[in-house]
C-alpha cells in the first residue's frame, strides 16, 4: 500500500486553537484549515528542545515514517512545516480522546471491548512490522479513539526503521521490555511485549508491574512474575502469558508463526480480521462528539501564548524534508 502523501503546508492556512495535549517537545493544538473548514491537530515541536535533547534524528525519522504509512488505525499526516521556533506536523484530528482517559474513567474494560482494541493494535503492528517499522512506545496515552469508535495510533517519535535490533533506550517505565532494561538490543518483539502489557492493563485496570518507584517497576519486569486478578478472562490470560515472556525465542509474535500465532490464538477465535480492517465490526464504544471540532474528550490546558526563543540561524536544524 502506498504511503499517504503529506505535503509542505503554510501555517497561515490554519487558525490555531486550543491545546489537546502535551508531548516532550511542546503542545499539540487543534487547528482549522481556513480553506476547507477541516479540523486538524497541529503537533508543535520546539526546535531548541529538539537540539538540546539531541533528538533531530528521531524527529526526522518520525516525519519519514508518518509520510510512509497508510493504515486505518494509524494517524495520518496531512502536512508539515517549520519556522524559526518550531517544527509542525499537521495530523488528522481524532475527536474521541485518549484510550488512557477512557480507561481511567471506566476503571477497566470488559473482555469484548479489550479484545476489539487489542485486535486493532495487532493489525497496526502487523502492518508496521511488515514495513520494518518498530513502534516502541505503545501505551494508552498514544492510542486515540476516533469518532467512529475505532483506534488511531499517534506519536511516532520513538518509532524506527529497523531490520533486526536497535539499542537506544526509550519507552515508558511500566511498558519497558526486559531486553531494553538489559540493554540486549531490541526490535519488533518489544511491540509484542507492550501489547501484553496493554491487554493486561485494559482488563485489570492497572498495569502488571505497577509501583510508585520506577526502580521497583524494573525489578518486577525482570523478575517476570505476573499475577492475574481472579476475574481476568482465561483466554486473554493465556495470550498475555505468551506475550510477557522475557525469553525472545519464546515470545509470541517472534516465533516461526510470526503474528499469526497471535491472530489465531483462542482469545481472538471469533475475530474477523478482514472485517476489522474494513471497520465493519460495530465498535464497542462510540465517544460522544458534538461536531467535528469538539474537544470535550480531551483535558483542557491553560492557554499559552509564551513563545520559545527563536533559534539562531546557525543552530537551526532546518530540516529539508
Ligand atoms: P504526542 O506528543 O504526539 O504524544 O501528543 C501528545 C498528546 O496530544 C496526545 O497524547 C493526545 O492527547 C494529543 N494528540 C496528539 N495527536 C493528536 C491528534 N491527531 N488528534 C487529537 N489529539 C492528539
Amino acid at each position: 500500500m502506498e504511503g499517504f502523501k503529506a505535503k509542505q503546508v503554510k501555517l497561515t492556512e490554519f487558525d490555531v486553537m486550543n491545546t489537546l495535549g502535551t508531548g516532550s517537545f511542546g503542545r499539540v493544538r487543534l487547528a482549522k484549515q481556513k480553506s476547507t473548514g477541516e479540523y486538524v491537530a497541529l503537533k508543535m515541536l520546539k526546535k531548541a528542545e529538539i537540539l538540546r535533547l539531541k533528538q533531530v534524528d528521531h524527529i526526522i525519522s518520525e516525519n519519514t515514517i508518518l509520510s510512509n504509512i497508510n493504515h486505518p488505525f494509524l494517524i495520518k499526516m496531512i502536512g508539515f512545516t517549520q519556522d524559526d521556533r518550531f517544527l509542525y506536523f499537521v495530523l488528522e484530528y481524532v475527536a474521541g480522546g485518549e484510550l488512557f482517559t477512557y480507561l481511567r474513567n471506566k476503571g477497566k474494560l470488559d473482555n469484548p471491548e479489550a479484545l476489539f482494541y487489542a485486535a486493532q493494535v495487532v493489525s497496526m503492528f502487523e502492518y508496521l512490522h511488515n514495513k520494518n517499522i518498530v513502534y516502541r512506545d505503545l501505551k494508552p496515552e498514544n492510542i486515540l479513539i476516533g469518532s467512529d469508535g475505532y483506534l488511531k495510533l499517534t506519536d511516532f517519535g520513538f518509532a524506527k526503521y529497523c531490520d533486526s535490533r536497535t539499542y537506544t533506550l526509550c519507552g515508558t517505565p511500566e511498558y519497558l521490555a526486559p531486553e531494553i532494561l538489559l540493554n540486549k538490543g531490541h526490535g519488533k518483539p518489544v511491540d509484542w511485549w507492550c501489547l501484553g502489557i496493554l491487554i493486561y492493563e485494559m482488563l485489570a485496570g492497572i498495569d502488571p508491574f505497577n509501583d510508585e518507584d520506577p526502580m521497583a517497576i524494573y525489578q518486577k519486569i525482570l523478575k517476570g512474575k505476573v499475577k492475574f486478578p481472579r476475574n481476568f478472562d482465561k483466554n486473554a490470560k493465556s495470550l498475555v502469558k505468551h506475550l510477557l515472556v522475557a525469553d525472545l525465542t519464546k515470545r509470541y509474535g517472534n516465533l516461526k508463526g510470526g503474528v499469526n500465532d497471535i491472530k489465531t490464538h483462542r482469545w481472538f477465535a471469533d475475530m474477523d480480521w478482514d472485517a476489522l480492517f474494513h471497520k465493519k465490526i460495530p465498535p464497542t464504544y462510540k465517544p460522544v462528539v458534538k461536531g467535528k471540532g469538539d474537544t470535550s474528550n480531551y483535558s483542557s490546558y491553560p492557554d499559552s501564548t509564551e513563545l520559545p526563543k527563536p533559534i539562531k540561524p546557525a543552530d537551526d536544524p532546518f530540516i529539508n524534508w
